[in-house]
């Protein structure tokens, strides 16, 4: 069995068919191995489309080898997205006016889905150390579980990232060297372990999860600071690492206090906005932002701390650009913009509700902020680096 390490609040994960997924849009690659019992099923009738095709596959001849090409969309999503048997038709307009499921998870099991479908919400790095899973909050099945979680947050042990797949697909680096620590030397993996987890101590763990999410800035500073100053010479990195301890919140010497958070938002939403390609980018910013955010986040940002520090340690849970940049600065700089895609995402949800931020809003500027961070933006891109990240 690999070992598969989940944060503790997502690791009850279970799809609740909310169907964000199977009516976003996106072009849902089909493995060639699905294409034929789906087709059999269509044929014989235990599967249908939306509108009675046979067609539910749009094949590429350009698609990678393993590939057939991506479902066809149909009445506002998948066609094979479907009211259950029983419940009533949509509306004239295409709008769902009962909950509907997928048809084929439904007849067919899960295993019969294409490998998108059966991931999706997780986002799983798979390295010599085994699997850690995070979840993609543009699921609001995901996103409530994250700003309904009770209590701090700490890393468990978990069941396998997808049921029936022993190795989930994701970042494989397995065999690969570590991350980088800096541009001058390596982590260890052992290393790497006690650095995660006392990341997510200070972000959301047991230690610190009910202080301000600046506080938390701070801390996580002043901790990267110190790591990227060792050298080989200074003995092992773990010793360094664990001897973090209890520094969550203390100020560095001579530490400039960061920009205010509303600053630091559109910057950072501005820069992951960048780092997107049409059409897979985010709506821009509505021009009254700052007024929305002054009026309807700022008062309580203070209160919307817990679910914003959870936000971040899913962010740095397993992240992907621990490995793509460094797993310093460059993971650092990362968590900065996604503190600030969050704060600029949960004022325009403010705004556009025209009341102070709430639950409801929580969970949708959450979603809209891994749609942008998880699903749209290139991480090459983005690349956040000590110069980019404000650190
Ligand atoms: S195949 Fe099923 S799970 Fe996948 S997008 Fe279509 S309806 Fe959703």
């Amino acid at each position: 069995m690999t070992p598969t390490l989940w944060l503790s609040c997502h690791v009850d994960y279970a799809c609740r068919h909310s169907g964000v997924c199977c009516r976003a849009g996106w072009p849902l690659p089909v493995e060639t191995h699905v294409v034929p019992p789906i087709d059999a099923a269509v044929r014989d009738g235990r599967v249908t489309t939306i509108d009675g095709a046979h067609v539910w596959l749009m094949e590429s001849a350009e698609a990678p080898v393993g590939m057939a090409g991506v479902l066809r969309q149909g009445g506002g999503g998948c066609v094979f997205h479907q009211p259950r048997p029983g419940d009533r038709p949509d509306g004239a307009d295409g709008s769902a006016s009962s909950p509907r499921h997928c048809v084929v998870h439904a007849r067919l099991g899960s295993e019969a889905l294409p490998s998108t479908c059966r991931h999706f919400p997780r986002v799983c790095l798979i390295d010599d150390r085994g699997v850690r899973v995070s979840l993609s909050h543009a699921c609001p099945t995901a996103a409530a579980m994250l700003v309904d979680h009770v209590g701090p947050v700490e890393i468990v042990s978990g069941p396998p990232a997808v049921p029936g797949l022993p190795v989930p697909e994701g970042l494989d680096v397995r065999g690969a060297l570590p991350p980088r620590l800096t541009d001058r030397v390596l982590m260890d993996l052992e290393s790497l372990t006690a650095w995660e987890a006392h990341l997510v101590d200070i972000l959301a763990g047991p230690s610190t999860w009910s202080a301000p999410v600046d506080l938390a800035r701070d801390a996580v500073r002043v901790a990267v600071d110190r790591l990227a100053a060792w050298r080989p010479s200074r003995g092992p990195l773990t010793g360094v690492v664990r001897a973090l301890g209890s520094a969550a919140g203390a100020p560095a010497r001579g530490m400039a206090s960061p920009p205010p958070a509303a600053d630091l938002a559109w910057q950072a939403w501005t820069r992951a906005a960048s780092a997107c390609q049409p059409p897979w980018a985010p709506e821009p910013l509505p021009r009254a932002i700052e007024l929305s955010d002054g009026r309807w986040v700022a008062p309580v940002w203070h209160d919307a701390a817990p679910v914003v520090r959870r936000y971040l340690a899913a962010r740095a849970f397993g992240a992907w650009i621990a490995w793509q940049s460094d797993a310093a600065y460059g993971l650092v700089a990362w968590l900065d913009i996604a503190s600030g895609v969050l704060r600029a995402e949960c004022a325009r949800a403010a705004g556009a509700a025209q009341r102070v931020l709430d639950r409801p809003l929580l969970i949708e500027a959450v979603g809209q902020a891994d749609r942008l961070l998880v699903h749209y933006a290139d991480l090459a891109q983005l690349r956040p680096g000590r110069e980019a990240g404000g650190y």
